[in-house]
Formats: C-alpha cells, sequence, structure tokens
C-alpha cells in the first residue's frame, strides 16, 4: 500500500513521510488505531516506503554518475514509487524485510502458535482488506470459536529475525498487528525494542492502548489516529466505490469515522436497513398482549429476513439500529439531529417520544450484545428472536 492509498490520516500521512525522507523515522511505533481508522494500511504504507528502491537509493546513485554533475538532482520522491521490484513485494505482502506477526492459535496441537504458519491467509485477508478486524482475520482462518494470541514462541521469532541482516533492502520491518494480544508476553520483547539491531523499524498496531505494557509503551513513539473524517470517507466512497455521493454521505454518518464499517454499509441497500429497524422496533413493543398473535407472526417473518441477510449485513444492520439510537437519544435531550431527515426523522421524533434515557441505554446494550454474538457465530435466528422479547421487556417497562 502507498501513502495515498491509506483513506484520509493526511496529516499522519505527510509527517511520516517526511521523516521517512529524513532518515529520521523512531526505530519503534505504535500506530493506536480503533478499528476501521487505518492502523494496518498505514503500517503497509510505511514498511513499503522503507524498502522502495527508488526513495532510498544511494547518495552515489543520486549523484547520476559519471554525468551526475550534468544532470539536476531528482526530485526527493514523497511517496513509495509503486513500480520497483521491492515495491511490487512489498505490495504483493512476500517483501523478505517486512515481517508479520499477528494474532494466531495452534495450528497442531504439538506446535506453538507462530504467524509464519498462517501467513498464506494472511496474505490474501489483509489484500481483500487491510481495514479488517480481529474478529474477522480470525474468521479468515477458519478459527470457529478459537482465540488468537501472540506467543512466547513468536516473540523468539522476533528476536531471530530482527537480529538477522537485510535480505534485500537497507532496513527490515515487524509489523506487529493488534499488539495488545501480547499481553504480558510483551516482556519478551523489551530488550530488543530498546536496543534493536541496526536498521530494525518496528510498528506496533493496537486498538486497545490500554491493555499494552507500560514496559512497552515508554519504549515507543505513540501516533494516535484519529477517526477518519466524513470528507475523506465521501471521497473515498465516491472515488474508489463509485458510490452516489448522497448515499456515499449517509454510509460516512453512520460509519463515524470507521472504515470497516463503511465497507459494509457500502455494500447494503440503506432503505431496507431503515424499514426493517423500523418494522422490528414496532413488532417487538407488541408482542405480548391483544396484538401477540399477529405480532408473533410478524416476528417470524422479521426473522427470516434478517437471518436472510447474511453475517456481514446483520452487522452492518446492528450498526445502522446503534447509531440511529444515538440519533434518538438527541432527540430525547431536546437536541435536533443532523443526520435524520424525512421518514426517518418522523420515526425516530415518535420513539424519542416513547423512550427515555435509561431505557435507551438498555436497548443499545442489547444490540451491542447482538453484535457480538453474530461476530461470534451464533445462530442468528435464535439470536434475533430472543433479543426482540428483551426489547419488548425494555419498551414495557415501568
Ligand atoms: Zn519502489
Amino acid at each position: 500500500m502507498n501513502f495515498s492509498e491509506v483513506v484520509g490520516q493526511t496529516a499522519i500521512k505527510d509527517q511520516l513521510s517526511e521523516l521517512i525522507g529524513l532518515k529520521k523515522l523512531p526505530h519503534a511505533l505504535l500506530l493506536q488505531s480503533n478499528e476501521g481508522r487505518g492502523g494496518l494500511p498505514l503500517a503497509l504504507a510505511i514498511a513499503k516506503n522503507l524498502v522502495c528502491e527508488k526513495r532510498n537509493r544511494s547518495e552515489e546513485a543520486d549523484s547520476g554518475g559519471m554525468f551526475g554533475a550534468m544532470l539536476p538532482p531528482p526530485e526527493p520522491l514523497t511517496d513509495a514509487c509503486g513500480t520497483c521490484p521491492a515495491c511490487q513485494k512489498a505490495e504483493k505482502l512476500i517483501h523478505p524485510d517486512i515481517h508479520f506477526t499477528f494474532p494466531v492459535y495452534r495450528r497442531k496441537s504439538d506446535s506453538p502458535a507462530l504467524s509464519y504458519d498462517f501467513i498464506q491467509e494472511w496474505r490474501s485477508a489483509v489484500t481483500q482488506n487491510p481495514y479488517m478486524n480481529l474478529i474477522e482475520w480470525l474468521q479468515a482462518t477458519e478459527a470457529e470459536n478459537k482465540q488468537g494470541n501472540i506467543s512466547v514462541a513468536e516473540c523468539h521469532e522476533i528476536i531471530k529475525r530482527v537480529n538477522l541482516k537485510p535480505y534485500e533492502a537497507n532496513s527490515k520491518v515487524q509489523i506487529i498487528w493488534m499488539a495488545e494480544q501480547l499481553r504480558e508476553t510483551g516482556n519478551t520483547l523489551l530488550k530488543v525494542i530498546e536496543e534493536p539491531p541496526a536498521d530494525t523499524i518496528f510498528i506496533f498496531v493496537v486498538e486497545q492502548i490500554e491493555l499494552m505494557l507500560n514496559t512497552i509503551l515508554s519504549r515507543t513513539q505513540i501516533v494516535k489516529l484519529p477517526p477518519i473524517s466524513d470528507e475523506d470517507m465521501i471521497e473515498y466512497l465516491t472515488k474508489a466505490l463509485s458510490m452516489h455521493p448522497d448515499q456515499a454521505l449517509r454510509v460516512a454518518r453512520i460509519a463515524e469515522g470507521n472504515l470497516n464499517s463503511a465497507l459494509a454499509l457500502a455494500h447494503s441497500d440503506g432503505n431496507a436497513y431503515e424499514q426493517l429497524l423500523q418494522k422490528w422496533l414496532s413488532t417487538s413493543i407488541r408482542l405480548i398482549g391483544p396484538h401477540a398473535a399477529e405480532s408473533s407472526v410478524q416476528l417470524q417473518a422479521l426473522t427470516d429476513e434478517f437471518a436472510a441477510l447474511g453475517r456481514e449485513h446483520q452487522k452492518a444492520f446492528v450498526k445502522y439500529a446503534l447509531w440511529f439510537l444515538r440519533e434518538i437519544a438527541l432527540l430525547n435531550n431536546g437536541l435536533t439531529s443532523e443526520k435524520l431527515f424525512g421518514n426517518e426523522l418522523t420515526f425516530a421524533t415518535r420513539v424519542a417520544q416513547a423512550l427515555n434515557v435509561d431505557k435507551l441505554l438498555a436497548i443499545q446494550k442489547k444490540l451491542n450484545d447482538l453484535h457480538y454474538h453474530i461476530e461470534r457465530n451464533a445462530n442468528p435466528k435464535i439470536a434475533f428472536y430472543g433479543i426482540s422479547f428483551e426489547l419488548y421487556r425494555i419498551f414495557t417497562q415501568k
């Protein structure tokens, strides 16, 4: 990935590119990035820039040999060239001086959990979506319900690797994605981070920085990625995905700076979510009482509709519902929503009148649970059906 392909984050990209140009990049960087803000894409761009042959050619080459004095010096590059052999290898995630560590599990019971055993799946998953989250990565490995972590054995591999000379480039890069999964194991790496072998750059990509050991944090330069701005998101969606500007605006507003959510929402029909949510809430509130029989039939139909969406759309629908509730909370507090219009606003206003803040929070919690269960392969029909009765209980609580 080039810096130019990382969505938004312009200030950070400029700063990092400048440091690379000046050869002043800190040897241990920590990119703190919530889901979908681009921590991994940025790490990939840094690594590519560090190995690119045209960006890192030697001084003699720049002088142009015996005709050097006659030629003006070339403009320094501010991004990887994208065409040299090193860039091509970096792009395919096969450059021998770019190393990846990421959470995995034991492939066989008698061997340790090592990232390299999953490198094929890693290359394919990252190529498909470098904005993926941890659960999506583990699903790409068919982990079923296995948890991923970064093992002591993997840390020893890292130490061994960075102590070797670079194979082809002037430097070697070790990317550790979801480094919070190191937990206490991170202690194994302290010495090598503090005194890394020459020309070694560590890039930690972290979502939950509070899980990182302070001893590691204090040895790294922390770069905090803000949410991707609506403008940057809209530009990407309209240009790269050829999305209609109205839909791009809508997706950007719901995604709230998370490109991974935006990608899931991008392939969805926003109106379908809106209608499903309205029918679902209206049905849930009448599940017991005089309309019980009719509502129960409707709930069956909605459950089938939900199940038919498939996992990614189910998650995107829940994200939409959570966003909708946050907008309702604004209305509830007497504020106006700048993001709701037309039918959506009419419906939201009705819901806001029926629900107080406690009930909204309780529903949000249930929706977060639903999202959690879907991500972890729960049966979508059972999860959706069960939560509908919980919604009824919350709606009708005194
Ligand atoms: Zn290049």
